[in-house]
């Protein structure tokens, strides 16, 4: 059989989907990785688990319940999967028929939630921020219909800003009944006042979504969680892999939810913020940056006068940074993960060389 005529069995959405552009597949021969929002620096693990010739546990009793404490919650209302990108799919695949039901998003946003969409052929819809990134409601409420999970990342990647609480009760309201929302918190560790996880006994319908691969520094890992009222939380352990997690990822995971792993994170999230801090005063006083927007998170958002030649003359420094550029209202926008404090500065200085506006502009 020829390679085309094996192409030609495959499912039509899977032959025209375009995979995820995930920073490990997009390359690079950088030394400065910025470009993928994980924690610059190895945190050490020692595997204490022996026993590779057993099958793990579907849900490791320890993982999930120190979770559940971590997040204030019982543990029939924590699941835990390969990274949260595994929670985006196992709603899909929970709660949405093919052909019939339908998912939302509101862009610019996480590429994720479209992908599995389109892996799992499941319409999605789009309602884009308002200007300011936060929620347009009315555009929300008119698609609805045939919706069954409304995702919304908050804080948003890759425009770093928080959905205003008060949206979020009324996005709640309207979805009562119908849809379930997902909040997907992935970095809420932060800011961490702003979880909704404590809403969760108020509304049998929301869904949290976390992961231990940016504030925890484990993005190797692949171990990420899905909180939700008890109800939503068996109705997932129906589709989800026997063996979601391996025996060494349950150890380090559950390591790293241990008292001394909470506090190890707290105390890079407090350095990282610092950094956040200083790197966003910094592009304010390059001349090629426009804007630098707030962030909740460990990475800015940065619009500049000529983003490709920017993104290039860094990627040939070997400081390598996503661009955003192509997401609706993100013309000129890079997204800088924040690193270490040495790699803030590389940034900078390899910025402070490249002109500003007055000068003609690139187009790639
Ligand atoms: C990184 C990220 C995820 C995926 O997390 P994993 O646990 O690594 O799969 C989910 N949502 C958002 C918004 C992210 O940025």
């Amino acid at each position: 059989m020829s390679t085309n005529s094996v192409e030609a069995l495959a499912r039509a959405n899977v032959r025209a989907l375009t995979p995820y552009q995930s920073a490990r597949r997009l390359g690079g021969n950088g030394d400065v990785w910025l470009n993928a929002n994980e924690y610059p620096l190895a945190v050490p693990f020692d595997l204490s688990q022996q026993t590779l010739n057993r099958y793990p546990e579907c849900q490791p009793k320890l993982v999930i319940e120190r979770y559940a404490a971590y997040a204030g919650l019982n543990a029939d209302q924590v699941l835990v999967s390969r990274g949260a990108d595994e929670g985006i799919e196992l709603l899909m695949r929970a709660f949405c028929e093919p052909g019939k039901d339908a998912v939302l998003f509101c862009p610019p946003t996480y590429g994720m939630y479209s992908v599995s969409a389109e892996t799992i052929g499941v319409e999605y819809r789009t309602v884009e921020a308002r200007e300011d990134w936060q929620l347009n409601l009315s555009g929300i409420a008119e698609q609805l219909d045939g919706v069954k999970l409304v995702y919304v990342c908050s804080p948003n990647n890759p425009t770093g800003n928080l959905i205003n609480p008060d949206d979020f009760r009324e996005l709640l309201e309207m979805t009562r009944g119908k849809a379930l929302l997902v909040a997907d918190e992935a970095y809420i560790e932060f800011c961490p006042q702003a979880s909704l996880a404590g809403w969760l006994k108020d509304y049998p319908h929301l869904v949290v979504l976390r992961t231990l691969s940016k504030a925890f520094a484990l993005a190797g890992l692949r171990c990420g969680f899905t909180l939700a009222n008890a109800e939503v939380i068996a109705l997932l352990m129906k589709v989800i892999a026997p063996y979601p997690l391996s025996t060494p990822v349950a150890d380090i995971a559950g390591q790293a939810l241990s008292d001394e792993g909470i506090a190890l994170m707290r105390e890079h999230v407090g350095q990282l913020i610092a950094n956040r801090e200083k790197l966003i005063a910094d592009l304010r006083q390059c001349d090629c940056v426009e804007e630098v927007f707030n962030s909740e998170t460990n990475y800015i958002l940065a619009r500049f006068t000529a983003s490709s030649q920017v993104f290039k003359t860094l990627w040939d420094q070997g400081i390598i940074l996503r661009d955003q550029n192509k997401q609706p209202g993100l013309s000129g926008c890079l997204r800088i993960s924040i690193g270490t404090r040495e790699e803030c500065d590389r940034v900078i200085s390899a910025l402070k060389s490249l002109p500003g506006a007055t000068v003609p502009q690139e187009q790639a």
